[in-house]
């Protein structure tokens, strides 16, 4: 990966946005700048200047990975030595005037940010920076996008586990179990959330958490599940019916498939994000379902689980090639079970691509 390209063209664009510096500290944005995967570190970016501050617990990973910035070592948190070397060289920053400094702001503490603030001192202006990071994280480059290819296949592989053990009696939690002991022994570096397998009632929750009671008959089983390999995530939801499938089960699960499927085909450059949530939408609620699909459609994956773009109503981000989000529409039935199927898609020139594709077919135990 080309951190070094990354932090120039960051650099470039400092001007334009009215900052004289940035203060990176949001840990996913440093490692996608310069290469630091570890849990503490701070990156000071100005127009020729970058560096990384970290602790002593990192001097020979911080030395082995950081590309384009220089290190520092320090005995502080990074954030104040950030802030003490930049208050001790205001002349390199801004020949003269005030320096705007820029900081993550959404990350930040207002007691991160009042310290900062004063240790900086007047010559400094400390400001919310607008999410250029973030915004350049959207667009994954080719290795970005092998890895993310890598962590779906990986996640493709562990719904066959569950079909394998989940069936009537077994818990959600014992299910949940199965999927991340897998995942481990795979390779993951861990789970890229909180494993989500509920069942009868409960499934009917977006995001409920795997209890202790056994799966009963009659009932689907929501699968939310993904895994981190090499830093990048993925996220995958199978929702499998215990037992006979009712007239009304199938019905609701059909027409969940079908606004995903829709939905992902009407994936592709220059579409914004809140024209493809509004298909899956409109399918649901031709159901007559509208009202039961309780959340967005879909979400940016990559370092983190959950990026930009946000694909919801009335989103008017525009949809480029290399953008890789979610599509998961769902249907929750308060009292009696929900559905969700979701799959991870590629922005591609032509289109898209759903990301190791498996089938959506309603699948029963
Ligand atoms: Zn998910
Ligand atoms: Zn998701």
């Amino acid at each position: 990966m080309d951190h070094q390209a990354r932090l120039i063209s960051l650099q470039g664009v400092l001007n334009q946005n009215r900052l004289d510096a940035l203060l990176v500290s949001h840990l996913p944005n440093v490692r996608y700048l310069c290469g630091f995967t570890g849990s503490a570190g701070a990156l000071l970016l100005t127009e020729k200047a970058a560096v990384f501050f970290t602790d002593g617990r990192y001097t020979t990973q911080a030395r082995a990975e950081v590309r384009g910035a220089r290190v520092v070592i320090t005995r502080k948190a990074s954030l104040a030595a950030a802030a003490e070397w930049i208050a001790s060289r205001p002349g390199r920053v801004v020949s003269k005037g005030r320096c705007r400094l820029g900081v993550e702001g959404q990350y930040l503490s207002l007691e991160d940010c009042l310290q900062l603030a004063s240790t900086v001192g007047s010559d400094f202006r400390v400001r919310p920076a607008p999410a250029l990071v973030e915004e350049a994280r959207t667009i994954k480059d080719s290795e970005e996008i092998e890895r993310i290819r890598a962590a779906a296949v990986l996640a493709g592989s562990l719904f066959e586990r569950i079909l394998k053990v989940l069936r009537r009696g077994t818990t959600e939690a014992e299910v949940a179990a199965e999927v991340e002991y897998a995942a481990r022994t795979a390779g993951a570096e861990g789970m890229s959330f909180s494993t989500i397998i509920v069942s009868g009632e409960r499934s009917a929750l977006p995001h409920g958490r795997p209890g202790n009671n056994p799966i009963q008959s009659n009932g689907f089983v929501v699968c939310d599940f993904g895994v981190i390999l090499s830093g990048y995530c993925s996220d995958r939801t199978r929702t499998v019916y215990v037992g006979r499938p009712t007239r009304e089960a199938r019905r609701v699960y059909q027409a969940v498939r079908e606004a995903q499927q829709a939905a992902i085909e009407s994936v592709r450059p220059g579409r914004t994000a809140g024209e493809v949530d509004r298909v899956a939408r409109k399918v649901l609620q031709g159901h007559g379902l509208g009202k039961y699909f309780t959340h967005s459609t879909g979400h940016g994956v990559g370092l983190e689980i959950h990026e930009a773009p946000r694909i919801a109503a009335g989103q008017s981000e525009v949809l480029q090639s290399g953008m890789v989000i979610t599509v998961e529409p769902g249907v929750y039935l308060p009292g009696k079970w929900g559905v969700r199927i979701e799959d991870m898609v590629l922005v591609t020139e032509q289109g898209r691509e759903v990301l190791a594709p498996s089938s959506t077919e309603l699948i029963a135990v």
